[in-house]
């Protein structure tokens, strides 16, 4: 059977999306390859195909032993013969398939990565008729993805054991650093590279200061009644808070993470897809592997620890093409919780520091003044021809005014009281706040108190962070986030530097004017 035939066949698809058809085609010539496609990008083709065109077996490697049933199922039910092999089966299914494999009943064979390794069964896939290997997430071989997992960078030992079998990598995210990586780690210097676009024109993109996030989330769904959703959350606990949260506002929401059983997990999975609740409130653990092409919006309650998982999440809304709205709460404390978990991780020195620099690109992204989509594509090394329009800085640009008188009254405050209090404190001390931690303290007899009376607590807040941000004051982690003035902060002080700041705005004053444009 031609390709054209078996997409037909097997899948009920009359063409091909760009790039497919060039990987296939590059596969049945026995070349190795590495395929960067976005998520619903229609990876699984690209080596499905093949395997129905080729003679003989396709070894898929794949990490998530949790989507391999769906996928085979899948497969099986298009009347694919394939089947999978991880620690879930018992011994009898395991030899039970091993036998397809040999007779050739088979096509495909799902392995995880763990199982390949173990001792003695390389030797007996090596007695089989392999006419491909598909490596799938395979930036999990790379210490800079962000997904990194240690058995996968034993997989060369694939290339080495099928010299003249041609291999395939795929992978939804990777950097040009994680690109170089999958090519050296598999053994595939030579593989022909296929990128394709990561734009995602339909999803508009939106940053929030990360105040009020439960009252901005309500205003946000209000305004899509029928819509559904996913919000992403940092820990379990703080998904069943804000779903819990939701529902006494009368929203149709559930939680769900990896704590919760396997049963239970599946029901809420299935209403969703139903659309029976509206939004799912998740750890990452919820996403992968659903096929839910009208989710309309996506919300990440914390900062992501990076960018490729952030465009992996937001990714999983708009498949269908239509606009959806994605938006991402941003504070500063939101990047010191990130950075404290990295420094409590039992990761090695070097690790760290690469995910340091990963937050920091997310962060990057969560302040640009540019817009975000530049931002994002530039990450995946793609330039955008001009601004997308379609997210809120392109829509509502910063506007700056000079701010250095506020700065100096911020900073004279941090310097009175010491350096020895965190942003509420400060904020209470500007304000002139009547409150019994200022009296402990006896804040409300310094010069400052109350000098910036004629700021909101939400506009001072967002100015300090914006001056964290820019660098003119410093943070102290491990002093109870006290903040402290540095060589710039001193600069202000003495009318040597003028600061400007973007104006604050509430979010609701923000969404009326993105609504207008
Ligand atoms: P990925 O693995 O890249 O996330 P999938 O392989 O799961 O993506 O494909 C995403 C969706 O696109 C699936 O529903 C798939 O059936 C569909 N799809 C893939 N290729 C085509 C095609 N050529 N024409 C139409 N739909 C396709
Ligand atoms: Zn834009």
């Amino acid at each position: 059977m031609t390709k054209e035939q078996v997409l037909k066949k097997y899948f009920g698809y009359d063409t091909f999306r760009p790039l497919q058809s060039d990987i296939i085609d590059t596969i049945l010539s026995k070349q190795d390859c590495l395929v960067l496609m976005p998520t619903g990008g229609g990876k699984s083709v690209c080596f499905q195909v093949p395997a129905m065109v080729l003679d003989g077996l396709t070894l898929v490697i794949s990490p998530l032993i949790a989507l391999m049933k769906d996928q085979v199922q899948a497969l099986q039910a298009n009347g694919i013969p394939a089947a999978f092999i991880n620690s879930t089966l018992s011994g009898a299914e395991q030899r039970d398939i091993e036998t397809q494999c040999r007779t050739g009943a088979l096509k495909l064979l799902y392995v995880s990565p763990e199982k390949l390794l173990t001792p003695n069964y390389l030797d007996f896939v090596k007695t089989l008729n392999v006419c491909l290997v598909a490596i799938d997430e395979s930036h999990c071989v790379s210490t800079w993805g962000h997904d990194f997992r240690p058995e996968y960078t034993q997989l060369h030992i694939l290339k080495q054991a099928f010299p003249n079998t041609p291999m395939v990598a795929l992978t939804a995210t990777a950097d040009r650093v994680t690109r170089r990586d999958i090519l050296k780690q598999l053994g595939i210097p030579d593989a022909k590279v296929f990128i394709s676009s990561f734009d995602r024109p339909n999803l508009k993109l939106a940053v929030s200061p990360g105040r009020n996030r439960l009252k901005v989330i309500h205003q946000f769904i209000a305004q899509r009644p029928k819509d559904c959703g996913i919000i992403y959350c940092l820990s379990r606990k703080n998904t069943e808070e804000v779903a819990e949260g939701l529902r006494k506002l009368g929203v149709r929401a559930m939680h769900y993470h990896a704590g919760i059983d396997a049963q239970t997990r599946s029901e809420v999975q299935d209403s969703f897809i139903k659309d029976e609740i509206q939004v799912i409130v998740a750890t990452i653990a919820f996403g992968m592997g659903i096929d839910k092409s009208n989710v309309r919006f996506v919300v990440h309650y914390s900062l992501p620890s990076n960018v490729e998982s952030f465009y992996q999440e937001i990714g999983r809304a708009g498949r269908d093409g239509m606009p959806s709205d994605t938006l991402l709460f941003y504070s500063f404390a939101d990047i010191v919780t990130r950075k404290e978990m990295i420094d409590k991780s039992e990761l090695p020195p070097e690790m760290k520091e690469v995910q340091l620099a990963k937050l920091d690109r997310m962060k990057q992204y969560a302040e640009t003044e540019i817009c975000r989509r530049r931002v994002l594509l530039s990450y995946f090394n793609e330039e955008a021809q001009q601004d997308c329009g379609n997210c809120d800085v392109c829509q509502n640009p910063p506007v700056k005014f000079e701010a250095t008188i506020f700065a100096q009254k911020a900073l004279s405050a941090v310097a009175r009281a010491n350096e020895k209090v965190a942003m509420g404190m400060l904020i209470d001390i500007l304000r002139g706040a009547q409150n019994r931690n200022v009296f402990e303290h006896n804040y409300h007899t310094l010069k400052t108190f109350g000098v910036g009376k004629e700021l909101r607590y939400e506009e001072w807040a967002d100015y300090i962070t914006q001056m964290l941000n820019s660098g003119i004051i410093d943070i102290a982690y491990d002093e109870r986030h006290a903040l402290k003035l540095n060589a710039l902060s001193w600069q202000v002080l003495k009318g040597e530097r003028k600061v400007e700041l973007v104006k604050f705005e509430p979010y609701e004053v923000k969404k009326a004017k993105q609504e207008e444009a």
